[in-house]
């Protein structure tokens, strides 16, 4: 199986003295992948820049070395996915897709707003894979704001409900980390 991580990055390229708003114990707990093991969730919330996409593929590379089964999905890919299955009438193959890996990784959550399918299908992919794989996902929405995001709050709400059960959860603040190598390069004041 293909993890199709974008990029490589590790738990050690992370300069934990620029985020002080993560604890590196957590981030550490985290590589151990115990929360694997426990069908256990990790969300990391955030502004642009900060890191979340570096640490998800992070742990990712993490859950890899360690045998475990590693699927890597942007929001926008998860939607086009779904809407090209529901055309083709292969809805039950793409669900089947993403309830495979031991960790499913779904990346910027929260961009564009998922249509009425894409919602539905997150929902059963998050219901179906509670308690029995893990889901890392990242997002610049705080959770009040994800009944926007699936067009509908009940609906956000149980999503919300299965993925928060047993989550840990890093609330990423402060500055991007892109603008700090501009600033370094003189590009940005
Ligand atoms: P986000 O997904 O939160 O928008 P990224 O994870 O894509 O941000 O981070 C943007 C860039 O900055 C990436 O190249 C990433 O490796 C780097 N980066 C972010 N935070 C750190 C950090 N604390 N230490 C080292 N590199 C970082
Ligand atoms: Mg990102």
């Amino acid at each position: 199986v293909k993890a199709k991580l974008p990029f490589r990055k590790t738990v050690h390229e992370f300069d934990f003295s620029f985020q002080p708003s993560i604890q590196e114990k957590r981030v550490k707990e985290v590589v151990t992948c115990r929360y694997i093991t426990s069908g256990e969730n990790i969300v990391l919330v955030g502004p642009p820049g900060v890191g979340k996409t570096h640490l998800a593929i992070a742990f990712g590379m993490e859950a890899i070395t360690q045998g475990y089964s590693t699927l890597f999905v942007t929001a926008a890919d998860f939607v086009s996915s779904c809407r090209k299955a529901q055309e083709k009438g292969t809805v039950e193959r793409c669900i089947q897709r993403w309830l495979r890996p031991d960790v499913l990784i779904m990346d910027e959550v929260g961009y564009f707003p998922f249509d009425e399918i894409s919602a539905n299908l997150f929902f059963q992919v998050v219901s179906k894979r509670y308690e029995r794989g893990s889901i890392i996902l990242t997002s610049n929405k705080s959770y009040i704001e994800w009944g926007k995001i699936f067009g509908d709050e009940v609906l956000a709400t149980a999503i919300l409900d299965r993925l928060m059960y047993h989550v840990t959860t890093f609330n990423i603040k402060g500055n991007s980390y892109r603008l700090k190598e501009k600033q370094k390069a003189g590009i940005l004041p």
